[in-house]
């Protein structure tokens, strides 16, 4: 008698005992990630505590998304939105506000130096000149803006891994901000990222060092590659701005043409996210070889060459320094 009613005692105060530890594994972070290349680093640094969605998938090209009904309801249902900022969604604010969404929004690229420059109306990228030397100078050229044209900020600041590094230290505090509780995780998984980022920086500037300085030229489509190319010492040249909005005048392409068969540029590159036929016209015209494909502003699918944040940087490297060596 009395262990018969002992025992359901015992089983009762051991659910009310493990329901919350049983509700917690259930119990994620959600977290929403702008574009694919965003989502993978925030894997990397919420590990099991944290569930993420990607809005612009792998392939995707963010410049021009058109977000979905599905979108505002996953941000909806979401404790933190992670964007990229520098101008890169330009679509988000209008899917924040239709979503409803009220929760923290983490800036990856705070902290970042915005590469900016002075882009004439139509894409004449023989007035643009790339200025990294930072405010003081912005400020001043912004005053001696022309009519038609207007100052660009550059978003891919994640094509460099310095500043993948100041993106990852953005995405802990976010979440630790947000899931106190996830402290040592988060902190630990950063270690851990931040530790393989800066062995992938080692192994990109020992690569590409080794290309020779006449070789260090590319063309790609759209200017996705300049925080890569300050970062690692390469020259890039693309007939498309830093957005994909716009397409290449043609004017834009007949210079391109000249250029590189005037200074003999090796090869041009496709992008994952952009329409080829342009530089496969390129490269026609000029002979310069296509040296493959390089992944710019989104990851592979995951069994692709480039499924992750840091796969994305070996596969371009491979890209780049086959194209280039010789
Ligand atoms: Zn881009």
């Amino acid at each position: 008698m009395k262990a018969r009613l002992f025992m359901p005692i015992v089983v009762a105060i051991a659910l009310l005992l493990g329901l919350p530890a049983g509700a917690h594994a259930a119990d994620k972070v959600k977290a929403v990630a702008s574009f694919s290349i965003l989502g993978d680093m925030v894997r990397e640094v919420g590990g099991d505590r944290v569930e993420v969605t990607t809005l612009v998938g792998p392939d995707g090209d963010a410049h021009v998304y058109e977000p979905t009904p599905a979108d505002a309801r996953n941000l909806a249902a979401s404790n933190i939105l992670f964007v990229n900022g520098l101008g890169f969604e330009g679509w988000m604010d209008r899917l924040e506000k239709s979503s409803g969404f009220k929760g923290p929004v983490v800036v990856a690229s705070k902290g970042v130096s915005p590469r900016t420059m002075i882009e004439a109306e139509g894409h004449d990228h023989g007035d643009e000149h790339a200025k990294d030397e930072g405010h003081g100078h912005n400020e001043h050229a912004r005053g001696e803006e022309h009519e038609g044209e207007e100052e660009i900020t550059d978003p891919h600041a994640w094509q460099s891994l310095a500043n993948g590094k100041i993106y990852v230290a953005n995405i802990r505090d976010g979440l630790i901000a947000a899931d106190p509780d996830g402290k040592a995780v988060y902190e630990a998984n950063t270690a851990k990222y931040l530790d393989a980022i800066a062995k992938e920086e080692t192994a990109v500037k020992d690569t590409l060092g080794k290309l020779p300085k006449d070789r260090r030229r590319i063309i790609t489509s759209h200017d996705a590659f300049g925080y890569f190319g300050t970062a690692y010492g390469l020259e890039v040249i693309a007939p498309e701005g830093v957005s994909t909005e716009s397409e290449a005048s043609a004017k834009d392409v007949a210079k391109i043409i000249r250029q590189i068969k005037a200074e003999k540029i090796p090869a041009v590159f496709i992008e994952n996210i952009t329409d080829h036929r342009l530089l496969d016209r390129i490269a026609r015209e000029t002979g310069a070889k296509i040296g493959g494909t390089l992944y710019t502003d989104a990851l592979s699918p995951p069994d692709g060459p480039a499924p992750t944040y840091l796969g994305m940087f070996r596969h371009n490297i491979e890209a780049l320094s086959q194209a280039l060596s010789s």
